[in-house]
């Protein structure tokens, strides 16, 4: 059984043909889907999904870097009134996102900070996005760590170094299909860091492995990103599995 910690099953991408492609996955052993909230544009979407697959589909909520502009407060409160409804397996995706808008460094790392706290508030895990932001995702990380913040570096693409401050911070690597690429690099060191601080995900649509990198991603391809770390670990794939779900179940508490 494999677990998806990252995908956005939701998203128009799958409008056409969502049940075929959800049956693909189930097909390849991918039973569990951990579904990563961006803005309240895309709530509804959430729900009808969850309702869709009550038994398979675990929800986040959180308001994602890239949609932290001027009225971000309004868009923070909607992520409190939703928590408030109903209960949710993460805090995510949130952090700093600085490749497609520097302008508003500081509007991210104050919804970074407070939805670190609404976490922590919770006792959820959180789940990072960070994009050419690692030295001020540390930096917000090193003024909120605490025994009760914890979560998942989602598609971890930094250094050896990175990875294990990371860890430090009690976050598991969220390993996707950027292991599979030429260029990639995390492929380098990866068996290096221990088993039991990575988590599969595919990110879906996005960052399709290889052979399908440039293409949509979907949930399947997760089978590429596990056969892939069986390569890199030296241990079956079977293995990869077994581990990697057991840690979503730490972290998620399901
Ligand atoms: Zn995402």
């Amino acid at each position: 059984m494999l677990t998806d910690t990252h995908t956005h099953l939701y998203s128009d991408a799958f409008a056409s043909d969502r049940p075929k492609m959800m049956q693909r996955a189930f097909d390849a052993g991918i039973k569990r889907f951990f579904i990563p909230a961006i803005d309240s544009g895309y709530t509804e979407a959430m729900y009808a999904l969850e309702k869709e697959y009550p038994d398979r589909v675990f929800l986040m909520m959180g308001l994602h870097p890239t949609s932290v502009k001027e009225n971000f407060k309004e868009e923070l409160a909607h992520v409190e009134e939703q928590f408030k409804k109903r209960n949710f397996y993460a805090v995510g995706e949130i952090g700093i996102d600085l490749y497609w808008d520097t302008s508003t460094l500081e509007f991210q790392k104050q919804a970074f900070k407070w939805q670190i706290q609404l976490a922590k508030k919770y006792k959820l895990p959180i789940v990072i996005h960070c994009r050419d932001a690692f030295d001020e995702i540390f930096e917000v990380l090193e003024t909120e760590k605490s025994d009760d913040l914890f979560g998942i570096f989602h598609c971890f693409t930094g250094t050896f170094e990175q990875a294990e401050k990371a860890i430090s911070y009690n976050m598991k690597l969220g390993i996707g299909g950027v292991v599979t690429f030429k260029n990639g690099k995390i492929d380098k060191f990866l068996n290096e860091i221990p088993l039991k601080h990575i988590v599969l995900e595919t990110d879906s649509p996005y960052l399709a492995p290889a052979p399908f990198r440039g293409k949509r991603n979907e949930s399947s391809y997760l089978a590429f990103v596990c056969k892939k770390l069986s390569e890199i670990y030296g241990v079956s794939e079977e293995e990869i599995a077994q581990i990697t779900t057991q840690n979503s179940k730490a972290v998620f508490k399901i």
